[in-house]
């Protein structure tokens, strides 16, 4: 069993604003034995500004496996560690996830501080439906593979975000624009928390034409949002309670029932159908 010190912490750092490094991270960076960062150089110059003394490693993609077994024996052996990443949510588009799945089969405790990240922020901010929603990682480099990942999200019911770095964001906008269509609804989130921050709700031509109108706003990192596809199947399923419920009134049941059947036999739900058996009657 290990000690209560054997935890890996999580830790969220900003994504630009630095005022979004909350006092629980930087107390669990001051606290820990040691920060395994994404890039020693970038962190270091962050930490001390924020009088972080603790001593940091470097955990990237490049040794992520060979340090795993590393990160591992330390926490065993009863020490505390803090994962960050260069900006962000650690494990989110960066490294991480096999170390916490390694964590969690070897019964380490592992704890996230939560804070930025940038899919969420974005997401808040976007003003597309936030009830449901998929991140997609970032939209593949090369263009056959970028337009038949686009191809994939035409009947996506739910919003979708990814990431796009500033060489590719117009090339992305244009097939998004070509393949989902001009009208499809859709966000551009950039450089957030930081002083060029911009977020732009529109259909994907307008914004399209908006970047190739001001080059000032290619540049930076992105968040892009893909409003889910309106749902077909929603409106079969709508036409098919309509016609039982009509059905059921036409027999002579009672508005309420009717209602009440229709919603077991086709899982719509009862109250919307009551009020709309109560209009069929007439009795509204
Ligand atoms: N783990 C990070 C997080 O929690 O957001 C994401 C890391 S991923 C390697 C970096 C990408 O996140 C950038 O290329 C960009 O697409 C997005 N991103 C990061 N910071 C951002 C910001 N301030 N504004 C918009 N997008 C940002």
């Amino acid at each position: 069993m290990s000690s209560p010190n054997s935890t890996l912490y999580l830790v969220a750092t900003p994504i630009g604003n630095l005022q979004d490094f909350s006092p629980r991270a930087l107390a669990t960076l001051r606290g820990a034995d040691r920060i395994y960062a994404e890039d020693t150089r970038h962190c270091r110059p962050l930490l001390s500004r924020f009088g972080i003394d603790t001593p940091a490693l470097s955990f990237h993609e490049h040794n992520e496996a060979k340090r795993e077994a590393e990160v591992l024996e330390f926490l065993q052996g009863g020490g505390s560690a803090a994962l960050i990443s260069d900006a962000g949510t650690p494990a989110i588009s960066d490294p991480g996830f096999a170390l916490v799945r390694a964590c969690h089969e070897q019964g380490l405790r592992v704890v996230p501080i939560p804070g930025p990240c940038a899919v969420i922020a974005a997401l808040s901010a976007a003003g597309l439906p936030t009830d449901r929603f998929a991140f997609d990682g970032f939209l593949p480099r090369k263009p056959a593979a970028r337009r038949q990942s686009i191809e994939s999200m035409r009947h996506e019911p739910r919003t979708l975000v990814v990431y796009e770095s500033a060489h590719r964001i117009l090339d992305a906008l244009r097939d998004l624009a070509e393949i989902l269509g001009e009208q499809r609804m859709g966000a551009l989130a950039k450089e957030l928390t930081k002083l060029h921050e911009r977020i732009i709700r529109a259909p994907f031509g307008e914004i399209l034409r908006r970047l190739e109108a001001e080059p000032e706003l290619q540049k930076g990192e992105f968040v892009l949002l893909i409003e889910g596809a309106p749902q077909a199947a929603d409106d079969t399923a709508d036409r098919q309670a309509e016609q039982t419920l009509r059905l059921l009134i036409e027999e002579g049941l009672p508005t309420k029932q009717a209602a009440h059947l229709t919603a077991r036999l086709t899982g719509a739900h009862r109250n919307p159908l009551y009020k709309r058996a109560l209009e069929l009657r007439g009795d509204t």
